[in-house]
């Protein structure tokens, strides 16, 4: 097993989950068995309490662990599938020390962070390594060198790298290259600085990634090797890049994966990169362009709905199609009835989403898609508010709502899952991860999924109440998929519409550029028509 550390220095978003995935990306695509481990530095357990205002998406696993995004971009890059333990948090670590403190398995010592987190940090990263059969293990430590709160995760991964030898465990420090606008110099004090500081905590990196807004100059690659002592072929420049998949591409050029390879004594394997390249092309070169209204309440933060666009990538580069998301706020649409993106837009898209603020915006914008024969694709909470809009406009239950937005509505058309009435504690208890749907016959969404059974990925604590199935069937609503007792429904669609398919699971987190997601795929389609 090879360990692989990536850090980041002088400030965050440089880049370092895109960076760290497609370092994977190239060893995987060496023939290679390479997993990832996200190092999330804060005290929640998991993200799935955090805002994602704060934190962009909760990503979510299979196994119903909600994790951070850049587990998404593992994920993606690696096409594989990984479980909870792949994400470590603080909250995780104490929680596990605390309870065996409780238990007396560290009677009558005092338990301190040296030796107890320390050594809880390396057994969790041990022991995922191991269960997952990896010949590579990427790790990377969220935050930035310097934050207090990672100071234990560096401290564990100077006492791993000794334990088990500085070639079996590397180091790479992602870090920033600023260009001073005044000279148009590329500064490198900065990365000076920030290796400055890991080595000051007994971390010298194998290996320095120069974030930069255009290749890294000779000189600025000798001088980093020079103040940071590392080789000069061990500095890599790592530009601003058109897409995230074409990061891949732009590290291989650096050999960034042979180095990697011949330090950690690795078999020298050739690369097969072909594929990739042309998804990036496809990406980068569109031959159509399609416009989506994305309805949703945390538009400025596109990261909030990450999967979601990825999604849409996938599906769109498969049809050689660009596209252009029109972010529309929900709430903008409900107070000033302002439809002009809604007009322009090819398709809408209604992405999953809590709580009321913003809903009935979201509610007439699946108004327009369905009395305007556009494109439309709900998940989650999209799905249930179609369920809404159909309940109201169509079949005539004026009133008609989910609990989560009003518990005293006369059709409560969506209401809490039986299972959730007794539950209190908010923390990891919604329904979640796989779960699997039966998909009916003759419907939109057998012809999209090609089978009859389906796993996909689920986050929600309401379903569509099942004391109103009938009457919106009745009323040409179609439930084209259920869960497997048939209690739950799982996919919705109108018939007489070009594209209108709502899934209360999210298709978003299983999508891969080397197999778009099929509701994606349908959606994509269906505007192309359009044109
Ligand atoms: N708020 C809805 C529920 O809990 C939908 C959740 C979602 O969109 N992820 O059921």
């Amino acid at each position: 097993m090879k360990y692989l550390f990536v850090t980041g220095g002088v400030m965050s978003g440089l880049g370092k989950g895109i960076t760290a995935a497609s370092i994977g990306r190239l060893l995987k695509s060496r023939g290679f068995d390479v997993t990832a481990i996200k190092i999330d530095p804060y005290l929640n357990v998991d993200a799935g309490t955090m805002s994602p205002f704060q934190h962009g998406e909760v990503f979510v696993l299979k196994d119903g662990g909600e994790v951070d995004l850049d587990l998404g971009n593992y994920e993606r890059f690696l096409n594989t599938e990984l479980t909870s333990e792949h994400n470590i948090t603080t909250g995780k670590v104490y929680r596990s020390v605390i309870e065996k403190e409780r238990s007396g398995e560290y009677l009558g010592r005092t338990v301190q962070i040296i030796p107890h987190i320390t050594n809880q940090i390396k057994d969790r990263i041990r022991d995922v390594a191991k269960k997952s059969d990896s010949d590579i293990c990427i790790i990377e430590v969220g935050g930035t060198v310097g934050d207090i709160e990672g100071m234990p995760y560096l401290e564990a991964i100077r006492q791993l790298r000794n334990e088990e030898g500085k070639d079996n465990a590397m180091l790479i420090h992602v870090t920033l290259v600023p260009i001073l606008d005044v000279v148009g110099e590329q500064k490198t004090k900065p990365t000076q600085h920030s290796v400055k500081e890991l080595r000051g905590l007994g971390l010298d990196p194998d290996m320095v990634v120069g974030r930069c807004e255009e290749p890294l100059k000779e000189k600025t690659k000798s001088k980093i090797a020079l103040f940071c002592d590392v080789k000069e072929e061990a500095v890599i420049s790592m530009r601003d890049a058109e897409d995230i998949y074409q990061v891949p591409l732009l590290l291989e050029k650096e050999n960034i994966a042979e180095i990697i390879s011949s330090q950690a004594g690795l078999e020298k394997k050739k690369n097969d990169l072909s594929e990739w390249r042309g998804y990036v092309e496809n990406i980068l070169n569109p031959e159509k362009l399609v416009n989506i209204a994305l309805v949703g309440k945390y538009t400025d933060l596109e990261d909030s709905y990450m999967s979601v666009i990825e999604a849409i990538k996938h599906s769109a580069a498969e049809k050689n199609t660009g596209y252009n998301i029109l972010w529309t706020d929900a709430e903008n649409l409900e107070e000033n009835k302002d439809f002009n993106y809604l007009k322009k837009a090819d398709g809408i898209l209604v992405p999953g989403g809590f709580g009321s603020r913003g809903s009935e915006g979201k509610i007439e914008a699946i108004k327009f898609a369905r009395e305007r024969n556009k494109p439309f694709l709900g998940l989650c909470f999209g799905f249930q508010l179609a369920v809404i809009e159909y309940a109201r406009n169509v079949v005539g239950l004026e009133g008609a709502c989910s609990t989560e937005i009003d518990e005293d509505i006369e059709h409560p058309v969506i209401d809490l899952l039986p299972e959730q009435k007794e539950i209190d504690e908010l923390g990891g208890t919604m329904r979640l991860g796989n779960q699997i749907t039966e998909i009916k016959k003759n419907t939109l969404a057998k012809d999209l999924y090609g089978k009859e059974e389906i796993i996909e990925r689920h986050r929600h604590r309401y379903e569509v109440n099942p004391n109103y199935i009938q009457r919106l069937e009745e009323n040409g609503l179609k439930f084209s998929g259920e869960d497997e007792e048939g209690k739950r429904m799982e996919i919705l669609e109108l018939p007489n519409h070009k594209y209108f398919l709502g899934t209360q699971f999210h298709p978003e987190f299983k999508s891969r550029l080397e197999s778009p997601s099929p509701p994606f795929l349908g959606f994509i389609e269906a505007m192309n028509e359009n044109n």
